[in-house]
């Protein structure tokens, strides 16, 4: 038999009632949680050797920690740095494309993106997969 009205009606009064005893819980962590959560904004606002930060899932990125730059200046850190295999994905998915967007692959024509990919595919072929790393764009 399907559910009815009333049926949603009484599963969302018992989630509401839940929810108010969460939050019941969490209050009295809110202070702290609020210092803490200032503490980092103050350090985060204030990292001189930090050279940006991921646009994955916002880590700051400092200069000695591995990290991966993308050809159009997006910075990840090495969690969420690709592999070869998933860049040369991106590369064949673009291909297949009746006109390849080159230029967001940092590329400024179709020859030179061309050219990149089979850099890229003869590369894991040779080497492997691997995560990318900074060395690999400052080397290509
Ligand atoms: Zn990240």
């Amino acid at each position: 038999m399907p559910y009815t009205r009333s049926d949603w009606d009484a599963a969302k009064a018992a989630l509401n009632a839940i929810e108010e005893k969460r939050k019941a819980l969490l209050k009295p962590t809110d202070a702290d949680y609020e210092t803490a959560l200032n503490k980092l904004d103050e350090i985060e606002e204030d990292l001189p050797d930090a050279i940006g930060r991921c646009e994955g899932c916002d880590t700051p990125i400092f200069e000695s920690d591995p990290h991966y730059k993308y050809r159009d200046d997006v910075t990840v850190c090495s969690e969420c740095a690709p592999t070869l295999s998933s860049i040369l994905a991106d590369y064949q998915q673009a291909l297949s494309l009746r006109n390849p967007d080159y230029e967001s692959f940092g590329c400024s024509s179709l020859e030179e993106f061309k050219r990149e990919a089979e850099a890229c595919r003869r590369d894991l072929e040779e080497n492997g997969d691997r995560k990318l790393l900074t060395s690999y764009v400052e080397a290509g």
